[in-house]
């Protein structure tokens, strides 16, 4: 655990199996049916080739068209940016073009194990990120009213920190049957854990993280409560989640998806890049050699889609940025939900109106992030004074909240991440430009460490997103507000199509919205799957019986129902 407050997380015994992202909600081994070699399933050979719309480029997009393809389908892949989406990594101007910046992810625990295998697939190598109090973070300072401490490891930090994290424990145990859980996960022991969560859903499903930690004995303090928000556990502080419901923040927790991160080398844009322009050793259909970008004209995928809806023999007609009107039996919409309400035109009858509900209440969590190319990691030179690292990974409850410290060898021009911010703390950025936003943030800074020269080290302009200002996504990542499982068990179970009218069927959504654990890039491998199994489904496919599928097993593993009445 990177956690500045170690968790119950850290009384795993190493014997044990390794945690994985195995639900809570819908224990489905995706990294075995991805591993198995019979592959994710068959089509009927009249629909090799057939078209299938994906709509959007970013990972769950490009991981559908990718399997799609395998099958033997033809995807028509639609991007209204780049491709990669919230995979996305930029270079500096005039800098060295090894520099870059994760303006979205930049951390995936190993519990991310589907995701882990493209990343293996593409060859694509990670090493351990640097989040507060990690292993691999020289040193971290948690700057709280206006009182810093340096600490290289957990136990340095004063002992109100160490009481601020028995406190979690205690609480995590006594309200969300934590060990208990995390054993479950571990061992892929399905009843158990479908048994534990479906009480704790119908229990927490009202409650606010924040409801959560004050109903505990544990954080009667208020002290403790603040403290905790600002400094929390794994990434650092969470107060900006304490509106969101708890069951948000115990999947993360269970599944220690916010523990042991490790960065992609070279850029996390490069997964969605290559499975782009990657050719499957094992195809249908198409010949030997044949990749996404050669199914496509030039190379790149259609523009941005402007308008869906759907014509006779209930079939989906897709309209794009370029005027090309297009029909397709099957189309999987990987884009943010709130796409479906403003920037495209929609027919009513795209879904069931439950669905649309379901659409129209999502909650997405804002997200700023500011970068800075720097000469060489300064901050490793020593303090002559006390002998410390000049400058430190920093959590504070000063503008900057979290900056991160990023090198790539001594001897090497290196980037410090001087902002990530979410909610609240990222809408006080949105108004400023990026040289506005360094400004203060340089001030942040300066007040924490007041005889560093953090601006004479900067070597480019700095490179800012706040995402819910990008057209294309208008928020960061979905996090359900209390009352919202129903919704999202609506939106993850949209796959299992024979359930809907007929007149209902044939788009298939997928991607971080959809998924159980938004803002982790798991979750849009995942629920990728789901989609891919759903066409398939559609198409008269089925999967091998040793390999059985995310559809095939639903019935067994269906996420709880709560009542709507
Ligand atoms: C700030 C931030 C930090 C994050 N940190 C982490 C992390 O550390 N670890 C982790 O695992 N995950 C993290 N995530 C989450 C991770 O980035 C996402 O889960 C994942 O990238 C989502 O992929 P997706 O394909 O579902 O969606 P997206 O990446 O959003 O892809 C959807 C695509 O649809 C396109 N699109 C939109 N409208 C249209 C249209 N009309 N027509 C065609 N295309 C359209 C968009 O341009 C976009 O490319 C973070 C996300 C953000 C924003």
């Amino acid at each position: 655990m990177t956690s500045t407050v170690p968790t119950a997380v850290q009384h795993a015994d190493a014997q044990q199996p390794p945690i994985t992202m195995f639900g809570p909600d819908f224990p489905y081994a995706y990294d075995d049916f991805l591993a198995h070699p019979a592959g994710l399933g068959q089509i009927p050979a009249t629909e090799h080739g057939t078209e299938v719309a994906v709509i959007g480029g970013g990972l769950s997009g490009i991981v559908a068209a990718y399997e799609l393809m395998k099958m033997g389908l033809k995807p028509v892949v639609y991007e209204a940016d780049r491709i990669g989406g919230r995979l996305r990594t930029v270079g500096f101007d005039g800098c060295d073009p090894s520099l870059t910046a994760e303006m979205g992810a930049m951390r995936f625990p190993p519990s991310s194990t589907a995701l882990q295998h493209y990343i293996d697939l593409v060859d694509l190598e990670t090493r351990p990120f640097p989040n507060p109090l990690a292993e691999c973070t020289p040193s971290t300072v948690v700057d709280l009213k206006g009182e810093s401490h340096y600490a290289e490891t957990v136990d340095e930090l004063p002992q109100v920190y160490r009481d601020v994290a028995e406190a979690w424990s205690k609480c995590l145990e006594e309200g969300a049957d934590f060990s208990d859980m995390n054993r479950a996960l571990r061992e892929r022991d399905v009843p158990r854990i479908r048994e534990i969560w479906a009480r704790l859903v119908e229990k927490l499903d009202n409650q606010t993280f924040y409801g959560f930690l004050c109903d505990s004995e544990a954080f009667k303090s208020f002290r403790h409560r603040e403290i905790f928000g600002q400094v929390g556990f794994g990434t650092g502080g969470w107060d900006t989640d304490f509106p969101n419901s708890i069951l948000e923040i115990l999947r993360v927790v269970y599944t220690e998806a916010d523990d042991h991160h490790r960065g992609i080398v070279g850029g996390s844009q490069q997964l969605p890049l290559r499975l782009w322009e990657r050719e499957p050793g094992k195809i249908v259909h198409w010949s030997y050699g044949t990749s996404l970008a050669a199914l496509h004209l030039n190379g790149v995928p259609r523009p941005a889609v402007t308008r869906l809806h759907r014509t006779a023999g209930n079939r989906i007609t897709v309209t794009d940025a370029g005027g090309d009107i297009r029909t397709y039996p099957a189309v999987v919409f990987t884009a943010q939900s709130w796409m479906l309400l403003s920037k495209i035109a929609c027919d009513d009858a795209l879904f069931p109106i439950d669905h649309w509900t379901a659409i129209e209440r999502t909650h997405y969590m804002e997200s700023s992030k500011l970068f800075v190319p720097v000469d060489r990691p300064f901050w490793l030179d020593k303090d002559p004074v006390t002998g410390r690292d000049l400058m430190s990974m920093t959590l504070t409850d000063r503008m900057t909240r979290g900056t991160y410290l990023l090198d790539d060898g001594l001897d090497r021009p290196a980037v410090i991440c001087l902002s990530y911010t979410w909610c609240d703390d990222s809408l006080k950025w949105l108004p400023l430009s990026a040289n506005e936003r360094m400004e203060v943030m340089l001030k942040s800074l300066g007040e924490i460490y007041p005889n560093v020269d953090i601006r004479g080290h900067v070597i480019g302009n700095p490179v800012t997103v706040s995402w819910e200002n990008e057209p294309y996504f208008m928020g960061a990542f979905k996090a359900n507000l209390p009352g919202h499982y129903r919704y999202q068990r609506r939106l993850f179970t949209h796959f299992m199509q024979d359930r809907l009218p007929a007149d209902k069927r044939g788009v298939f959504l997928a991607g971080d919205d959809i998924s159980w654990t938004a803002g982790w890039a798991e979750g849009a491998v995942q629920t990728a799957l789901n989609a891919v199994w759903g066409v398939m489904h559609q198409l008269g496919g089925t999967t091998d019986p040793t390999n059985p599928g995310p559809g095939d097993l639903f019935d067994e593993i269906a996420p709880v129902e709560l009542p709507e009445d």
